[in-house]
């Protein structure tokens, strides 16, 4: 990482986890899970509302913890608002490759912005705090799958 990609990586990181990007709770018709990170002491809940078509409709999360578990859900919830069930788990799965993958291994190219959380493979104890969002968002789209449909609305 030169030190251009650094300066930014830090700038951004900062920015989401002094100003978190949709934050919040939402209702009760939103799929709501809770994850933690005892390595750190990070703690976050997410909640998504799928509209009918199966899109991410509104994904808000509150918590705490270290600033790179924060910020992470942050950009994940701004890059995911909105977008497919499947673009939602592509996504994801990318990140998880990002994160986990051997320096040299090529990126997946539908990172957009996530590719700045590229810097954290570089801190091995911190790559569990930037997963933290997205086994959360695992999860609900595993809810979401396998939940029974409704009768009411
Ligand atoms: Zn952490």
């Amino acid at each position: 990482m030169n030190d251009d990609l650094r300066e930014l990586y830090q700038e951004v990181i900062l920015d989401h986890s002094r100003r978190p990007r949709n934050r919040g709770e939402l209702g009760p018709e939103a799929v709501h899970v809770h994850g933690d990170n005892p390595s750190c002491g990070d703690e976050l809940d997410l909640w998504v509302r799928f509209a009918n078509d199966g899109r991410l409709e509104e994904i808000t999360f509150t918590g705490h913890g270290c600033a790179i578990s924060q910020a992470s859900a942050s950009m994940m919830t701004v890059r995911l608002r909105g977008r497919s069930a499947d673009e939602a788990t592509s996504v994801a799965t990318a990140v998880h490759t990002m994160l986990t993958a051997p320096a040299a291994t090529p990126l997946p190219d539908d990172l957009g912005d996530l590719r700045l959380l590229e810097g954290v493979r570089q801190f091995p104890q911190r790559v569990k705090c930037a997963a933290l969002g997205w086994r959360a968002l695992e999860e609900a789209l595993h809810l979401h799958r396998t939940r029974r449909p409704t009768t009411e609305g």
